[in-house]
């Protein structure tokens, strides 16, 4: 008797097992294209699973302050979803990731009411994110690299600039939370002006610098191809007015023609309670799960 009730339990498993497969065969059918800028073509996305999705936001929730983490977890997501064999986020740009990352949490109804904190009066306000409208503006970008002229007394400067990659944005979120680890709230502020500043300079991929007086003597370093460090270093031994000058210093005009043109992406209303204008940081969009 008990092994007749054995067999018809075995019999169940393989019909399930089949039942499963079925799903799983039908749910893979299900393709999302997207367009991917620096490969000039679309790349095939499947769905977001509900385990995805759980283990996703469980991660986000238990390490809110661990930008680093929060951004690999991400980059994983792409990777795992993306049905192209040798597909890698890493190596692609940081406008690529947002614009992958956007899609798809539009193609899978990801949450998109967020809580943002007024930074001026502590006002919590909850926004509605429009992807399609993100998307839309997204698609309106220029993404040619510039070439930004700068010159001093004695030098010609000239910085090419664009988006990163998202190896080494991966990277600075490393290392800037190796800075933080162990430090007191007002090291924490210091570090953040700083570390806003070096986020910025991974938007360098060139920098040629040509001496006024003797024009064969040129300088090129390939920022693209260094590390993190070394880009540290080499910002660092440069002239102060050309980085930093608040006129036309390189950090200013990456900051406007970069970093704060996607912050409108992704610009929310105005703060309910004092008027503040609420738009959130690049890596802020982690934070609408
Ligand atoms: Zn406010």
């Amino acid at each position: 008797m008990s092994e007749e009730i054995n067999n018809q339990d075995k019999v169940q498993a393989i019909d399930n097992n089949s039942v499963l497969n079925a799903f799983k065969q039908a749910l893979g059918t299900q393709v999302l294209k997207v367009y991917v800028n620096s490969l000039e073509r679309e790349v095939n996305f499947k769905e977001v699973s509900v385990v995805e999705q759980k283990t996703l936001s469980k991660t986000m929730i238990a390490n809110e302050k661990r930008r680093d983490i929060i951004y690999d977890v991400q980059c994983s997501l792409i990777n795992r979803l993306c049905l192209e064999e040798g597909f890698d986020i890493y190596r692609l740009t940081e406008f690529d990731r947002i614009r992958i990352l956007m899609e798809i949490y539009q193609s899978n109804y990801f949450k998109n009411d967020i809580t943002y904190k007024c930074p001026e009066c502590g006002t919590v306000n909850k926004y509605h994110l429009d992807f399609d409208k993100i998307i839309a503006k997204l698609n309106d970008f220029d993404l040619s690299d510039r070439v930004y002229n700068l010159e001093d007394k004695y030098r010609h400067y000239n910085f090419t600039l664009n988006y990163p990659y998202v190896r080494n944005v991966s990277n600075f979120y490393k290392a800037y939370n190796k800075k933080y680890a162990h430090t007191t709230q007002k090291e924490q502020e210091v570090l953040d002006s700083m570390g806003n500043i070096e986020y910025v300079n991974l938007f360098i991929k060139q920098i040629e610098m040509v001496n006024k007086d003797d024009p064969s003597n040129r300088q090129v370093a390939d920022l693209t191809m260094m590390s993190y460090n070394q880009i540290e270093q080499l910002i660092s031994i440069l002239p102060q007015n050309i980085i930093f000058s608040d006129e036309n210093g390189v950090i200013k005009y990456i900051t406007s023609e970069f970093i704060e043109k996607i912050n409108k992406v992704f610009s929310y209303e105005k703060c309910a309670q004092c008027g503040a204008e609420t738009t959130e940081g690049i890596g802020g969009i982690g934070d609408f799960f």
